[in-house]
């Protein structure tokens, strides 16, 4: 049995040491004679896994003592509606729209009160992030919402957006725990771990304490409520157990891995090892601007939809999985998340110049 080089989007490729680890403690998780699975997530074992996770967690990102981490379920998009539900109080919120994940906040966000978006990059197929230095903020906006990484396109947001002091709120889904963020910049930052942290099913949520509120939108479900998870530290009903404890795991690997400082270095090294092969190849190119580009999510074309479905192809028999990009952009796409190691782009990279010398004329 051999690994692969997992390129996928999501879920996607997590540190070998966690899997082996997790591996090593299934049938019997340190002397409690179970596995993670099949305990009380109100056991004590179980308590000291999500503590030291929540801990593992404010240490990587500086979480200041004003906000509250809560795991929960639902994915990235149950939280597109729960944001509403819970912090439109003047029922009016400003979206950018920089790919397919804004723009289903954006709809979401419809459904609760009145959404605008307030600029966007759907005119090149959000191929950058619009100049959000000067927006038409909505003076009675109850947050401005960013999707900080777009998975789908492969753009960033290098700098915030001036939110002319109302609160910002990002989803990170794509883009968590890549490099440090200030998270005192944001009043909820947010994402689905299935793409730089652990399993799916677990969708962390960071939260200032002040917008965790008794005064959600009338109908709000009780499980929809940030209170509720706030109140019971993530356990009001059954959590995602394993999942969070996956994700602990990875904190830990963080950690060892010198933090996020680290990190961001090791991704800047990777992501220029491809976007450098990228700006002098003849037959794959890019397709995003410059500035804007994700160091996480690297899409790319030949310009012809044969040759692309031949390298997908020819790549996978090589042992480069997951390739293609999304069903609405075609072409390639390498998702190179923290996991990746840099051997797996260097590969990939000397691949991509074999392939490029043998096809063309
Ligand atoms: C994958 C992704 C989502 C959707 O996540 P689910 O957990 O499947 O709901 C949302 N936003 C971004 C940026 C993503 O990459």
């Amino acid at each position: 049995m051999s690994r692969v080089y997992n390129f996928s989007a999501g879920p996607a490729v997590l540190p070998e040491s966690v899997l082996k680890e997790a591996a090593a403690e299934m049938l019997e998780y340190k002397g409690t004679g179970m596995s993670v699975m099949e305990m009380s997530h109100r056991s004590k074992a179980y308590e000291e896994i999500i503590k030291t996770a929540e801990q593992d967690l404010r240490d990587l990102m500086n979480i200041p003592d004003n906000y509250k981490v809560l795991f929960l379920q639902g994915g990235a998009s149950q939280q597109f509606a729960m944001i509403p539900m819970n912090l439109m109080k003047n029922k009016v919120a400003d979206y950018i729209v920089t790919g397919q994940w804004a723009k289903k906040a954006y709809e979401e966000g419809k459904i609760y009160g009145k959404a605008n978006c307030i600029a966007s990059s759907a005119d090149k197929t959000f191929s950058y992030i619009p100049d959000c230095s000067d927006l038409p903020i909505s003076e009675d906006a109850d947050y401005v919402y960013i999707c900080e990484n777009n998975t789908i396109y492969g753009t960033k947001f290098k700098t915030l957006p001036n939110t002319k002091g109302k609160t910002l709120v990002s989803d990170v889904s794509s883009c968590f725990l890549s490099e440090p963020v200030d998270v005192s910049k944001y009043g909820i930052i947010y994402g689905g771990v299935q793409k730089n942290i652990g399993p799916a099913g677990v969708v962390i949520v960071i939260i200032r304490e002040d917008l965790i509120t008794e005064d959600t939108l009338s109908g709000t479900p009780t499980m929809l409520k940030y209170k509720i998870h706030a109140d019971n530290e993530s356990l009001y009903n059954t959590p995602p157990a394993y999942g969070i404890y996956i994700c602990g795991k990875v904190f830990k690997w963080l950690k060892e891995m010198g933090g996020l400082e680290k990190m961001k270095e090791h991704n800047e090294k990777k992501a220029a090892i491809l976007y450098d092969f990228l700006d002098q190849s003849k037959m794959f190119k890019g397709t995003v601007v410059k500035e804007d580009r994700s160091l996480m999510n690297v899409p790319f074309v030949t310009g012809s939809d044969e040759l692309d479905a031949k390298f997908i192809k020819e790549a996978k028999a090589a042992g480069f999985e997951n390739l293609k990009g999304h069903r609405s952009v075609g072409g390639m796409r390498a998702s190179i998340y923290n996991a990746m190691p840099i051997e797996g782009v260097k590969a990939l990279v000397e691949f991509m110049g074999k392939f490029e010398a043998e096809n063309s004329k």
